[in-house]
């Protein structure tokens, strides 16, 4: 079978404007699948509204349009695309894949992780309620080849780490709809930070449960604060400036250990992109950084 067409995507959880780090993350996922001559797509992952203020989405959007970048397809939303997961779910139930839990956080570590209502093999009576569903995990000693990090290896834990796919309060999880919905778009590189390194492993059982091939990897390192700490929501980092847009594209790629000319900031966004792309060296990225 021929290789599929490069189809790459940004894929960020509106808890909050766009900020450096995600500028970041989004600008090395753009220009990956330009250099590829791939496609590039945005994906809003607005699954848990609790913490999701409503006008994050748009100033996500807006953000990545004062930085020239435009997707090549109409933007999806996941709060759209809850008969999908629903859908998966129940395929992965039918099939051995997934379990209900009734398991609260503390039961389960007063078990040490273990599932004392035996939920793994034994269906909840209806009595125990709310269940969340878990996808049933098989302990493997996972490999795989990260395009920036190299070889990876990372333990799966069956029962221990059996992660919740749909939680008690209805929402449906990301390590489940982020797969869901990477398959159905037919995304074949996914560039992330680091931070979610450790999910890979959980999500190629996933993309195996469901039939499908996992794509390939790249996790670029996370942009920390001057304490260290990833910018984030939680680490209260600052909202980009959009009218400094082409600053922060220059900003960005020196991040991203680029070596962008002196004067670039004074160009156009969409012709600092396309210097990028000319000059992308991914192997110039520090990865003492992550
Ligand atoms: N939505 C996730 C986040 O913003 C990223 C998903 C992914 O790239 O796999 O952290």
């Amino acid at each position: 079978m021929p290789e599929p067409r490069y189809r790459g995507r940004f894929a960020p959880s509106p808890t909050g404007p766009l900020h450096f780090g995600s500028l970041v993350t989004a600008l090395a996922s753009y220009v990956e699948a330009r250099v590829h001559r791939g496609q590039w797509l945005v994906r809003i992952e607005d699954l848990d509204p609790l913490r999701e203020p409503p006008e994050a989405t748009g100033q996500i959007l807006q953000a990545l349009e004062a930085h020239a970048l435009a997707p090549d397809e109409p933007v999806r939303f996941q709060s759209r695309r809850h008969s999908a997961y629903q859908a998966a779910i129940d395929d992965l139930l039918a099939r051995g894949h997934a379990y209900r839990c009734p398991c609260s956080r503390k039961e389960l570590q007063a078990h040490d992780g273990r599932h004392p209502h035996a939920c793994r093999t034994r269906p909840p009576s209806p009595l125990q309620r709310p269940f969340a569903v878990r996808f049933k995990l098989h302990d493997e000693d996972c490999h795989w080849q990260d395009q920036l990090l190299g070889p990876q290896r990372h333990p799966v834990r069956a029962e221990l780490d059996d992660p919740v796919i749909l939680r008690k309060e209805g929402f449906y999880a990301y390590q489940l709809a982020v797969v869901v919905d990477d398959i159905d778009q037919g995304i074949t590189d996914v560039v992330r930070g680091s931070d979610l390194l450790d999910m890979t492993a959980q999500q190629q059982q996933i993309y195996r449960a469901l039939g499908a091939r996992p794509p390939r990897w790249l996790h670029i390192p996370v942009i920390r604060n001057e304490q260290g700490q990833k910018l984030s929501k939680q680490t209260h980092a600052p909202a980009l400036d959009n009218s400094r847009a082409s600053a922060n594209l220059v900003d960005a790629l020196r991040a991203l250990g680029q070596n962008p000319p002196n004067g670039l900031a004074q160009a156009r966004p969409e012709q600092i992109l396309a210097w990028a792309c000319s000059h992308w060296r991914r192997q110039a990225i520090d990865l003492t950084a992550r």
